[in-house]
């Protein structure tokens, strides 16, 4: 067999069999799983190694008192039948087993002083009107907003990742308008518009971040115009349970409950993985969906690696997007809300050591089989530090009594805005980025540099599957390219597809 060898040409493996060889998988996330998937169908023999109970990595939920919590997706990429991540969604099982939602609005930011709110429609036509009818005065802005997303829905940016290498090129016709607002942030567009209250919501319209970039809105607005980006019902550990289905289904298997400790390695070929127990499994090819740093300095020790690299998973960000996650079972039918609201308070109050002068709400009612009958699960997320939940879970007493302030305090805010709330809550759960990375193994952040991830997008290019010197091995998911749950499915696919170009075969999908 031959393996990629960054640089230095290509490294022959010798004395493995070409079919049905053995394929080790660390983590089950959405990109293992996927890996996994199309292996089987390619007639490898996958296993995949999972330290945690349960599929899916971040891509979950949990449950409590009938309620399911969702951890994860908000927007599936592929959610439509016209969009080129469909059909991985296919060949991974969950088209048709999951019914997919489409949303009628992104969000909906209200006004501090109970005037009309902003209300993101997904249809670009009857959301120019809204705008229109919110600022008239700010026609010219709103008109250049809705062309530019209009001329994004011919693209489909996010599904370039998973289209062919022709219709990448010929979506460099969008490169002009990438250049014009991918160095724009919400807040600065804002800044064009005259109307105080737009200026003012404008930069909260994806999931209240607004330092994200105008590109992210523009794909989002395009995506879901076209019907796209919409919910997978029951959620996101449905989700992964449908694709693990498909896996054993296939002939995959998925050992629960195995830490990988390191990966063999001989005469520079992984041949294996030792677990934490001890025990060693061995397999032709060994592919890790783990979080990058540790599988490259953890794992491999550090030895394949370039100043590029080093660099590039260096230290991570401390700030976590939607690093806290207060999630609330309510004896209440809030299906008549919208599933994304925006809530200014009146006072600003400090949650973590922030103040912060408004809530990201999300009510999942839109989706019955989220709660039992009658009732809501609904959701508050908001950035934090990761140092800030480092620290305090030193001291487990103080970590608990700050989850628990935090929850008291979000209780109270939305009891002002949804009389009699309070009375309501049956079961209360506050998530940190301390959380996550305990059941996942992922660090406390990381941010791929955006002009890589778009520049990727276009040349099918990912940042590392590979490591320099390193035979027999690869990497997967959102740290060697995008993160995303259609992004890092694609990307098991494609490294599967690498696989078996090096072994000289067709590649299928069924
Ligand atoms: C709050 C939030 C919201 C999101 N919303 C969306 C959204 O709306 N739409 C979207 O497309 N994407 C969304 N994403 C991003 C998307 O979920 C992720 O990019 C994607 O699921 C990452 O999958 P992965 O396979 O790369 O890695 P992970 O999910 O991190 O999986 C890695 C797996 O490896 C396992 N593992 C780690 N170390 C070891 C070890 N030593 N031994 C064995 N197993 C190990 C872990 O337990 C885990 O199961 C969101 C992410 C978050 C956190």
């Amino acid at each position: 067999m031959l393996v990629p060898r960054r640089g230095r040409g290509w490294l022959r493996s010798v004395g493995t069999a070409m079919a049905g060889q053995s394929i080790l998988i660390i983590g089950a996330g959405i990109g293992g799983l996927s890996t996994a998937c199309y292996a089987q169908m390619n007639g490898y023999r996958a296993r995949i190694l999972e330290m945690h109970a349960a599929p899916g990595g971040v891509c979950t939920a949990w449950t409590q008192s009938g309620y399911t919590f969702d951890g994860c997706i908000h927007n599936l990429a592929g959610s439509s039948p016209a969009s080129p991540f469909h059909r991985i969604w296919q060949d991974l099982g969950i088209v048709p087993a999951r019914r997919m939602h489409a949303y009628d609005e992104i969000v909906r930011v209200e006004h501090a002083e109970g005037g009309e709110p902003l209300t993101v429609y997904t249809d670009l036509d009857r959301l120019s009107d809204h705008l229109k009818h919110l600022a008239p005065a700010d026609a010219d802005v709103i008109d250049e907003l809705i062309g530019a997303a209009r001329q994004f829905a011919r693209f489909d940016l996010l599904g370039l990742a998973a289209s062919t290498s022709w219709e990448r090129l010929k979506a460099l016709a969008a490169l002009p308008l990438l250049v014009k607002y991918g160095r724009v942030t919400l807040e600065q567009y804002a800044t064009r518009f005259s109307d105080p209250f737009l200026r003012h919501a404008f930069p909260t319209i994806v999931y209240d971040w607004p330092k994200q970039s105008m590109l992210v809105l523009l794909a989002f607005l395009a995506g879901m115009h076209r019907g796209d980006l919409g919910w997978p019902v029951g959620g996101s550990a449905a989700f992964a349970r449908a694709i693990e289905s498909r896996l054993l289904q296939l002939g995959g298997e998925v050992q629960y409950g195995a830490r990988v400790q390191s990966i063999l390695v001989e005469d520079d070929r992984a041949v294996g993985v030792r677990l934490t127990d001890g025990t060693e499994q061995r397999a032709d090819i060994t592919i890790s969906n783990a979080y990058g740093p540790s599988t490259i300095f953890g794992m491999l020790g550090g030895r394949y690696t370039t100043r590029a690299i080093r660099s590039y998973y260096g230290e991570p960000e401390d700030r976590i997007e939607m690093g806290i996650h207060v999630s609330l079972g309510v004896a209440r039918d809030m299906s008549r809300e919208p599933h994304a609201i925006v809530l200014p308070l009146k006072q600003p109050v400090t949650i973590a050591r922030e103040l912060r002068a408004r809530l990201y709400v999300e009510p999942f009612a839109f989706d019955a089989s989220m709660a039992p009958p009658g009732k809501s699960a609904l959701k508050v997320v908001m950035a934090t530090s990761y140092r800030y939940w480092h620290e305090l879970a030193r001291q487990p007493e103080r970590y608990a009594r700050e989850k628990q302030q935090i929850a008291e305090t979000i209780i109270d805010l939305l009891d002002r805005r949804f009389p009699g709330f309070k009375g309501q809550i049956e079961v209360v759960d506050v998530a940190t980025p301390v959380t996550t990375e305990r059941f996942t193994g992922n660090g406390h952040g990381f941010k791929s540099p955006f002009s890589r991830m778009a520049l990727g997008l276009f040349t099918g290019r990912r940042l590392s599957q590979t490591l320099p010197g390193l035979g027999n091995f690869y990497m997967v998911g959102q740290w060697a390219g995008m993160p995303g749950v259609s992004l890092v499915a694609a990307m098991g696919r494609d490294v599967v597809r690498s696989i078996c170009r090096a072994d000289g075969k067709a590649f299928v999908a069924w």
